[in-house]
């Protein structure tokens, strides 16, 4: 259902600190819902970096019913048709062939059924295509400016600028990623877990199709994940920008720098590529022929509070909950956390009815990010595994995929197979973010009118 069928009759001022893709894509949901909104983004908002982000279906279906998405995901984006299951490095070779162990086919009749794909596109697509959106419902922004002290008092939520100025407004939201500011006022007590790391690395297309045996990953479009020891390897295809997008990711700190999104960082200082050793060569040489690259140490944490107990602050994407960055559903959950409070704050009639949206946000988005994180992070130590008893249990389960029967939906439709290895993509693919509001205000809505 499409975002735009309430408009709150009680109009805020909401100051939003970060302009990527969870800023953005809330400033839209709260602007259209009838708010000011103000970005403050510490970029210039015009620098280019490379670099994709994975689009799955719970993602698509709303982004689709925005102006101008369709027809982005049409021309930018990449329609994946499924994850293929590769070794990176193996405990009887030295060097592996990047051999196929399992696929995961994304069988139209299940797509359709969810009503979206699964898509592949540059971060800078997305992030460009928000930007226009939020310009055209009126956002304003203040690029290059960085917010260094936030605070609320009686309802009034203030912010201080790096230039000395401030902003001042009725509710901050902290969309300001790993390292959230904002957070400091909503929950300091961040219990880390444990910490991740990845690196992305973009490699151009024509590179990889001169690659012997590697030049298939061209032809189709799959996610081909390399499984190996310790670190596991995501290839995805953009056609459109023309580049073979790498993910490297390890669920364990690897000793490299974290680096900021926006800066240049070149390969061969970022990635120790000793770390890739026993990899498939080919895969080896292919990544030092990667001409960007950037590094992120994502400590993973549990975090109680997405939302200020006085009403005046709330986080989403990055900031409130740590889903794998390099993963599947890291700027979903930002899109799905957008549209809640977007949904949720269209009701607004009153004032007076503020902490209870927010709490309703914290209510539906708390069980499932903290779901989502889980299973993105036990998904990387599986792919991870290494070599050992485990990982053959893993791999002998992924080979049955390779079946004949399974490439065909009709042949495979009732078997356990199918039921089983879809299981958890289904509770992913198939949430709807706007339905889950609108469950929770036929349960609640009464009681948060009676405020109004
Ligand atoms: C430029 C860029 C490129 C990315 N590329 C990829 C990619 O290729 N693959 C991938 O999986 N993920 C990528 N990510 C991360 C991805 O966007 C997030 O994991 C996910 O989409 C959630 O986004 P977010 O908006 O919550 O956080 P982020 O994307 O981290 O955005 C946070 C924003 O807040 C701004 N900010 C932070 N602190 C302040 C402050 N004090 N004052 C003002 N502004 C502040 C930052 O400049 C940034 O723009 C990228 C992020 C950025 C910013």
């Amino acid at each position: 259902m499409a975002i735009k069928s309430h408009r709150a009759s009680c109009s805020l001022k909401f100051l939003i600190v970060g302009g990527s893709i969870s800023g953005l894509a809330t400033a839209y949901a709260l602007s259209e819902s009838g708010h000011e909104v103000i970005i403050v983004e510490k970029s210039d908002g015009r620098t280019k970096v490379s670099g994709s982000v994975r689009s799955p279906p719970n993602m698509t279906r709303i982004l689709k019913e925005w102006p101008g998405m369709a027809a982005l995901f049409q021309r930018r984006a990449t329609k994946c048709s499924g994850h293929w299951f590769g070794i990176a490095c193996s405990r009887l070779l030295p060097a592996e062939t990047s051999e196929r162990v399992g696929f995961m086919k994304f069988h139209e009749q299940i797509m359709s059924e969810l009503g979206a794909d699964f898509f592949v596109l540059q971060h800078d697509d997305l992030r460009r295509e928000l930007t226009s959106l939020c310009s055209a419902a009126g956002v304003a922004f203040e690029y290059g400016r960085t917010v260094v002290g936030v605070k609320s008092d009686d309802g009034v939520v203030s912010i201080a600028l790096n230039d000395g100025k401030s902003l001042i407004g009725d509710i901050v939201i902290g969309a300001d990623g790993r390292d959230s500011i904002v957070r400091e006022i909503v929950d300091d007590h961040l219990e880390p877990t444990h910490t991740v790391a990845g690196i992305n690395i973009s490699i151009p297309t024509k590179v990889v199709e001169a690659t012997e045996h590697l030049e298939s990953m061209c032809e189709y479009n799959e996610l081909t994940i390399w499984m190996g020891n310790g670190l596991s390897l995501t290839g995805a295809l953009d056609s459109s920008a023309k580049t073979f997008d790498l993910s490297v990711c390890s669920p364990m700190r690897l000793e490299f720098v974290d680096g900021d999104w926006y800066a240049d960082h070149a390969l061969e200082t970022t990635l120790p590529l000793e770390l890739l050793r026993g990899c498939d060569p080919r895969l080896q040489k292919l990544i030092q022929k990667g001409y960007t690259c950037c590094p992120t140490v994502q400590v993973v944490f549990e975090q109680d509070d997405i939302v200020g107990l006085d009403g005046t602050a709330a986080l989403v994407g990055d900031a409130a909950h740590s889903v794998l960055i390099h993963g599947s559903h890291n700027a979903s959950m930002a899109i799905e956390d957008a549209i809640t409070l977007g949904r949720l704050f269209s009701r607004l009639s009153d004032r007076k009815q503020i902490p209870l949206l927010l709490d309703a946000y914290r209510e539906i988005r708390h069980p499932r990010t903290r779901a989502t994180q889980e299973s993105e992070y036990q998904s990387l130590v599986n792919i991870s595994e290494p070599s050992g008893p485990l990982r053959d249990v893993r791999d002998g389960g992924l080979k049955a995929t390779l079946s004949k029967e399974f490439e065909d939906f009709h042949n495979c439709e009732a078997s356990a197979l199918l039921v089983q290895s879809w299981e958890q993509y289904l509770v992913l693919f198939s949430h709807d973010a706007n339905e889950e509001v609108d469950n929770w205000w036929s349960m609640w809505g009464s009681v948060v009118e009676a405020l109004g």
